[in-house]
């Protein structure tokens, strides 16, 4: 049986039941990345997708294997390989949201035209999204109950059959076009670009890589995360989202270590639940997006669909705002420091995600989805369901509402969160002589003559917010 295993987001060899499973039926088999330049999810995760894979085919080879990777319209370039090579049974593994469900539709087609086997392997989440419904079946909209369930059904996740230790089964065919051992165009370009450089020198990408990662944070975040992962100025967090994002580690074999790590004596136990709580988070957001597919577009709640305003070129006042968040040049340190944060490196911290974004839909009144698309361009970890959720989430639109409404104060947040300004010298370097004091909102000390005020008044905006909201509120 000649098997395709068509490659999206599962970039790594261990762990991998849909290459598990072609390796144990087929002694042909071809592994496959398909670069479609129209179908990308956005810069800098394009960046990280081009060293990753090359990455993926340095281990490859080192597995006496052969990773192909292929460039041009995906529809295309599967139908040339299924008639070239004679594909019997294309493998893949499904992956959720934009572009994924296009490709995969057009990977159906396909198939379909040349009557191929096409088999889905849904096993990126813990467990399939229908064993995970509250008492009447229907899907959790609140985090807490679904973890609640998610935690008690941990025993039943499904163990990986084995370790993959030789891959000779997929480098028989030999590739008359030379294609598969290079990147594609494309990819080698965006990737030497100086900024996906910049970007990608904070980063190293791969499945070794992001287990060294894990370990690393194991034996020196984890016992402290709790107490840091707030803290911007501390590196408290793990930083895995892009390799879980790009698949070079499965978040469930994590948890199988965390499990393990929980019999054993040495870091505390609540330690590993506070992290795998948080780690279930991005289970829960698939599961929103399984179950909502249309929330990657349109807000969950219906009544919130025209509530903000969509950024549009007739309104130049609106464009300058938005301009001026992505450049980090709101004012507002914390903002400011977030977005720069993002643009060198191509991530940022989670507590400064949720008040970028808040500047953003409720001071500034801007769509979540403008902003969802720049850190869709912008962020190494860019992920359908985790960027949906937390745009969402934040903007107020989405599932998890909490019964007050979120609305942060930038500068208490970063009197909070940043007390000693740490995290904004970093990234503003500018506001270096500001006290620890002066420096969350230094138009408040400074003399007249120099002020820089925030572009937009936050108090002022935050009324003029919270006035919509009560408007909104009285219409339903
Ligand atoms: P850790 O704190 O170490 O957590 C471990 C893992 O758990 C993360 O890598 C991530 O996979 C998952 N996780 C943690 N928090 C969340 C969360 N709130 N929602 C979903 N999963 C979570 N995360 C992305 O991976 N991609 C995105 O595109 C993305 N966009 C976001 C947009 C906004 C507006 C907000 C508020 C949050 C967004 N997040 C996104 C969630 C979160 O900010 C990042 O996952 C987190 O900052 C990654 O850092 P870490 O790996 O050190 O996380």
């Amino acid at each position: 049986m000649k098997t395709l295993v068509w490659l999206q987001r599962e970039l790594r060899i261990q762990h991998h039941p849909a290459l598990e499973a072609a390796l144990a039926e087929s002694d042909d088999i071809i592994v496959a990345y398909f670069h479609d330049p129209e179908q990308t999810i956005g810069d800098a995760n394009t960046a990280w997708l081009a060293n990753s894979l090359q990455q993926l085919q340095q281990d490859f080879k080192a597995h006496d294997g052969r990773l192909w990777c292929l460039e041009g319209n995906f529809e295309q370039q599967l139908d040339h390989m299924i008639q070239t090579y004679q594909i019997e049974q294309v493998f893949y593994t499904f992956q959720l949201g934009h572009p994924f469900k296009t490709m995969q539709q057009q990977a159906l087609n396909v198939c379909q035209r040349y009557q191929v086997a096409l088999r889905a392997f849904d096993t990126e989440n813990w467990l399939p999204y229908d064993q995970l419904l509250n008492q009447s079946g229907r899907p959790y909209k609140v985090f807490t109950p679904f973890y609640n369930t998610l935690s008690q059904k941990l025993s039943e996740l499904l163990p990986f059959s084995h370790a993959i230790n030789s891959l000779e089964k997929t480098a028989r065919t030999i590739c008359q076009s030379g294609q598969d051992q290079t990147l594609p165009q494309s990819l080698t370009h965006l990737s030497t670009r100086p900024w996906a450089r910049k970007v990608m020198q904070h980063w190293q990408t791969g499945e070794r890589q992001a287990w060294e990662k894990f370990e690393r944070f194991l034996n020196e975040g984890l016992a402290h995360y709790e107490q840091n992962r707030d803290f911007p100025a501390v590196e408290g967090t793990s930083q895995l989202s892009p390799h879980l994002h790009f698949g070079e580690i499965h978040s469930r074999a994590i948890v199988f270590e965390l499990l393990t790590l929980e019999t054993e004596p040495g870091i505390a136990n609540q330690a590993i639940h506070v992290w795998l709580r948080q780690l279930a988070w991005r289970e829960f957001a698939r599961s929103i997006l399984w179950h909502f597919p249309h929330t990657e577009t349109h807000p969950f709640q219906a009544k919130f669909e025209t509530f903000f305003r969509p950024l549009s070129e007739a309104d130049p006042e609106q464009v300058k705002n938005y301009q001026a968040w992505c450049a980090g040049h709101t004012g507002v340190p914390i903002i400011d420091a977030g977005m720069k944060q993002l643009w060198e490196t191509g991530w940022m911290h989670n507590r400064v995600r949720m008040l970028v974004a808040s500047w953003l839909t409720k001071n500034a009144d801007i769509d979540w989805r403008a902003g969802a698309h720049w850190f869709n361009n912008t962020l190494v970890d860019a992920d359908p369901a985790n960027n949906t959720l937390g745009w969402q989430w934040v903007a107020g639109c989405g599932v998890d509402a909490a019964p007050y409404y979120r609305l942060f104060n930038p500068v208490r947040q970063s009197e909070k969160f940043d007390a000693e300004g740490h995290y904004l010298r970093q990234w503003l370097p500018e506001l270096t002589p500001y006290s620890s004091k002066q420096i969350h909102a230094p138009w408040q000390t400074t003399p007249n003559e120099k002020r820089v005020r925030p572009i937009i008044d936050l108090t002022e905006s935050r009324q003029r917010h919270l006035e919509k909201v009560a408007t909104l509120k009285s219409l339903n």
